[in-house]
């Protein structure tokens, strides 16, 4: 699966429709400081469904729409579109609608879909619900300073493994506390023999 393109519309600080072309093994952006280039990688974010406020630097969901400036009128919606190429050549689009005040719409080549649907686009092509990894600024130097385990944790969550892990847990306690019952059960079925 390779990126082609990115194109965002009223998000953040891109007012108007702005292409940029990820055809590239190697993309460097470049631009002073507060000039948007993190709310490129905010565009990915949020088109691939991140939901934490945090990571996307925003308080309220309206903040993803450009707000204006002195000169430029607001807009009413943000958009994220990515155009991809799948292993086979196949061209897919993804997209992510938000209308102030509204709820987010997402679009698989220019059909509504859900997130999942997004998603599972990428697990089918073999590379795991969580295709991508973004490592912004500070986890880089988080990285280089970790401990073996914060280290360990961080290849776990890369990977996707770190789930399967809690599902793991989840299931070994449910299994200890069913075991709890048999005890239990057996107890009740002595007393009463
Ligand atoms: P640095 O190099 O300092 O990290 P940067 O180039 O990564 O900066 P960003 O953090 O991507 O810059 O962009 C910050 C700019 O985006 C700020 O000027 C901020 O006002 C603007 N911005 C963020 N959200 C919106 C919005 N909803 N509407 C208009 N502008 C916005």
């Amino acid at each position: 699966m390779k990126m082609l393109s990115l194109e965002v519309e009223g998000f953040k600080s891109f007012a108007k429709k702005t292409i940029f072309n990820l055809d590239k093994n190697i993309i460097a952006i470049v631009g002073p400081n507060g000039s948007g280039k993190s709310n490129i990688v905010d565009a990915i974010r949020w088109l691939l469904g991140e939901q934490s406020g945090k990571q996307m630097r925003i308080s309220d969901s309206n903040d993803v729409v450009f707000a204006g400036t002195d000169t430029k009128k607001a807009s009413n919606y943000a958009k994220v579109e990515m155009i991809f190429e799948a292993d086979n050549k196949e061209i897919i689009k993804i997209a992510k609608k938000y209308e102030k005040n509204s709820s987010n719409k997402y679009y698989i080549n220019n059909k509504i879909c859900t997130l999942k649907d997004i998603h599972d686009i990428f697990s089918n092509k073999g590379v795991g619900k969580q295709f991508y990894s973004i490592i912004s600024q500070g986890q880089v130097s988080e990285i280089v300073n970790s401990s073996p385990e914060q280290l360990r944790q961080i290849i776990l969550d890369a990977s996707d493994i770190g789930e399967y892990i809690t599902k793991k847990e989840n299931t070994l306690k449910l299994l200890e506390k069913t075991s709890e019952n048999l005890e239990r059960l057996e107890d009740l079925l002595f007393v009463t023999e």
